[in-house]
C-alpha cells in the first residue's frame, strides 16, 4: 500500500484540543498525511483562553526535530509557536541544514482569546532568522504588522518581502474583529504576496463566530497540500478550500470559542 508523505510540526500542545499540535495533528491525517512532532511548549488553556504556558528546554525541541528529520523522509515542515528566542535560532540552524524541505511558517503571536504567546525577543528572532528560511508564511494582520514593526497594511507585504520572506500570505480572518460577524458581511480578503513580485487575493466568506485554532489549521493544511507535492499556489487554493468547509462545519467543545471541524468531508 502507497505511504502517506511525512509532515513534521513544531509548534505547542494545547490541551481543549483546538489549536497548536492537536489541530495541526487532526488537520495533517483528514488530509492523508502522516504527523511527526517536536512539541515547543505546553499550554495551559481552555477554549476561551490562554491561563499559562511552559517552554520546553531548546535542547529537548532540538532532540525532537533532529530524532525526525534523521529517521523520516519528511515531505514538509510546519512551524507553530515556538516558545524562546533561544528556540528560534536553534531551529533556523536545522532548518538551513534541510533547504530542499518546503516549511510553513505560521508566526504565532497572540492566542484567540487574547493571550500572548511571544516575547518580542521571540518576534525579533522570528524577524531576523526564520523569514529568510521559510517557503511562505501565514501571518494573520496583526502578526503581519507586528513582523513588519507596523505603518500602513497596505505596505506589509513589501516589508515583509524587504525582510527576507519569500512568499507571504496575509490572513484576513481578524480584520473585521470589532465588525459583527455575520453571513452576509464583506469577505475575507487573504492576500498572497508572491516571491515575484505578484499578489493574488483570495476571498472566503465571513461566516458568524470567532474560530479558536484557524492559523494552525490554514497553516497545517497548506503544509500537508506540500507535503503531497503540490505547488505552493495550488496547495493555499485546496487549504483555504479545506479551511472555508472545516469553518463552515466549526462547533463549539466547550465554553468558549468555536473551532474550524477538521473532521469535516475531505472533499467536496
Ligand atoms: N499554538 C498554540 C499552542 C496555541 O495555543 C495557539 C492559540 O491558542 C495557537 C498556536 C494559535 O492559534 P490560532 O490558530 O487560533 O491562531
Amino acid at each position: 500500500m502507497h505511504s502517506p508523505p511525512v509532515a513534521l510540526t513544531i509548534a505547542g500542545s494545547d490541551p481543549s484540543g483546538g489549536a497548536g499540535i492537536q489541530a495541526d495533528l487532526t488537520t495533517f491525517a483528514r488530509l492523508g498525511v502522516h504527523g511527526a512532532t517536536a512539541i515547543t511548549a505546553i499550554t495551559v488553556q481552555d477554549s476561551r483562553n490562554v491561563i499559562d504556558f511552559d517552554v520546553l528546554p531548546t535542547r529537548r525541541i532540538v532532540e525532537q526535530t533532529e530524532i525526525v528529520l534523521a529517521d523520516c523522509s519528511v515531505a514538509a515542515i510546519k512551524l507553530g509557536m515556538l516558545g524562546s528566542a533561544d528556540t528560534v535560532e536553534a531551529i533556523a540552524h536545522i532548518l538551513a541544514q534541510h533547504p530542499t524541505i518546503p516549511v510553513v511558517l505560521d508566526p504565532v503571536m497572540v492566542a484567540g482569546g487574547g493571550g500572548e504567546l511571544a516575547t518580542e525577543a521571540v518576534v525579533e528572532k522570528t524577524r531576523s532568522r526564520l523569514l529568510p528560511l521559510a517557503t511562505l508564511i501565514t501571518p494573520n494582520l496583526p502578526e503581519a504588522s507586528r513582523l513588519s514593526c507596523g505603518g500602513d497594511p497596505a505596505f506589509f507585504g513589501a516589508r515583509l518581502h524587504e525582510l527576507g520572506a519569500r512568499n507571504i500570505l496575509i490572513t484576513g480572518g481578524d480584520a473585521l474583529e470589532s465588525s459583527p460577524t455575520s453571513s452576509g458581511a464583506s469577505p475575507i480578503q487573504n492576500l498572497f504576496y508572491r516571491e515575484n513580485g505578484s499578489v493574488q487575493i483570495f476571498e472566503l466568506e465571513r461566516l458568524p463566530y470567532s474560530y479558536h485554532g484557524s492559523g494552525c489549521t490554514l497553516a497545517s493544511a497548506i503544509t500537508a497540500f506540500l507535503a503531497h507535492g503540490h505547488n505552493l499556489e495550488t496547495a493555499i487554493t485546496e487549504a483555504l478550500d479545506f479551511m472555508n468547509r472545516a469553518v463552515s462545519a466549526g462547533y463549539a467543545p466547550g465554553k468558549g470559542q468555536h473551532v474550524p471541524n477538521r473532521l469535516c468531508p475531505a472533499s467536496a
